[in-house]
């Protein structure tokens, strides 16, 4: 695919994967091991410009586009799919609504400090009762003069400990469903909102948290759009996430499978390499082609998203392969590492943890069946 990039794309490329190996790669296991996001990688890259590529320049972005976007997400899955998941989200699904719906004066407020690293996004639409059936979200927001009065909570939210404001989806109207939910942008310093932290089983450079908003009270000025457009604009949202999703999953299976291949060359039984015997040949043959078919989706499915079109189709088939094919290919890693592989010092056990991520966040395979199988008239 390299080679339908312009020149622009393979000079950022270049530039992502130097970034990636020499600036992240040194630091990961420290921060696995901590459970702790390495903040000043939110600075660097904003420093540089690179830390949300698919925004105009005019607030700090790249102007690279959604490929741009792949590009760096891609990259940095090889590193660090944790790493990676803070970085996503503050650079799409967590300031998409304001780059998309929002007054030049929260573009300015939010979406320029996000790109700039100065402050960092999350976005709130999960919670304990609304998972994959987002739209029955309970916490509301009720006007009250100048303000919104917010109560409620969320659940699993990504840079949910170090977030400086996060945008919510809050039920407005009851009455009227999915069209009565608005999101509201909520600054982290505001009274009312706390957070804690939940543990999980990978991912562990990436911060994920419950948030709580009690009596919050935030100006009217911070909804975004329009009251009541809410849902629409996070499925807009969703629909970008699941292809910078797509090139995390895939950066992991590719480095997975590399790292495979190697093993299998390297470790030898019965007097010859573990990979000359062909059942463990042909299962690197058949995911190394599933990975290249997911990687030409990821970027047919970019480039149709920076033309304009709607993918959302493309993104739910793009992320469903893509996730299942990083799921699988850490399981054949793990496999063929075998006991190598689960040893705590091991990349291949992180990778595994890692991976299977994938199918549920940003909706999970189901829920991607789901909006394919409707695209498709059933
Ligand atoms: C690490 C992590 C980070 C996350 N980050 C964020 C974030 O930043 N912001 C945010 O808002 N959310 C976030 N999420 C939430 C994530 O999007 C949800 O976990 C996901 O949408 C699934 O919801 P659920 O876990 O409640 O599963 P459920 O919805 O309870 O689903 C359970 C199972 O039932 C299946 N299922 C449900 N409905 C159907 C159906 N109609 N047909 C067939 N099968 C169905 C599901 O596919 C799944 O297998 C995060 C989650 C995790 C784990």
């Amino acid at each position: 695919m390299d080679f339908a990039f312009d020149e622009v794309q393979t000079l950022f490329q270049n530039a992502a994967r130097d970034f990636a190996t020499r600036e992240v790669a040194p630091i990961v296991e420290e921060a696995e091991k901590k459970d702790d996001v390495p903040m000043e990688l939110f600075t660097k890259l904003g420093e540089l410009g690179y830390l949300c590529p698919g925004y105009p320049e005019e607030y700090g972005g790249g102007d690279l586009g959604k490929i741009g976007e792949c590009i760096l997400y891609e990259e940095l899955g090889k590193i660090s799919s944790g790493i990676c998941s803070g970085i996503m989200v503050n650079g799409g699904l967590a300031t998409k609504m304001v780059a998309d719906h929002g007054t030049e004066e929260q573009k300015q407020k939010y979406l320029a400090a996000a790109c700039r690293g100065e402050k960092i996004a999350a976005f709130g639409l999960t919670e304990a009762n609304a998972g994959s059936d987002a739209a029955a979200i309970e916490t509301k927001a009720v006007k009250d003069g100048d303000s919104y009065v917010i109560n409620g909570s969320k659940f699993f939210i990504t840079n949910g400990q170090i977030c400086s404001f996060v945008t919510i989806a809050a039920v407005t109207d009851k009455s009227k469903g999915s069209k009565g939910i608005s999101t509201i942008v909520v600054d982290a310093d505001t009274p009312g909102f706390t957070r804690t932290k939940m543990e999980k089983l990978g991912n562990h450079a990436s911060a994920t948290s419950e948030m709580y908003f009690d009596d919050c009270r935030v100006p009217v000025e911070n909804l975004v759009g329009e009251e009541g457009q809410g849902f629409k604009y996070m499925l807009q949202s969703l629909t970008g996430a699941r292809i910078s999703h797509s090139a995390r999953s895939i950066g992991l299976a590719q480095v997975a499978l590399q790292a495979t291949i190697d093993y299998a060359n390297e470790r030898v039984q019965f007097g010859k390499p573990i990979g000359k015997n062909q059942d463990i040949a042909f299962r690197l043959a058949r995911i190394s082609t599933e990975i290249e078919a997911a990687r030409w989706l990821l970027y047919r499915v970019a480039w149709l998203y920076d033309q304009g079109e709607d993918c959302r189709k493309e993104a739910a088939m793009t992320k469903l392969k893509s996730s299942e094919v990083a799921v699988r290919m850490a399981e054949e890693a793990m496999r063929i590492h075998a006991g190598a592989g689960y040893l705590a010092e091991s990349v291949i056990q992180r990778y595994y943890r890692d991976a299977i991520l994938y199918p549920i966040t940003e909706g999970t395979s189901e829920i991607q069946q789901l909006i394919i199988s409707r695209e498709l008239g059933l």
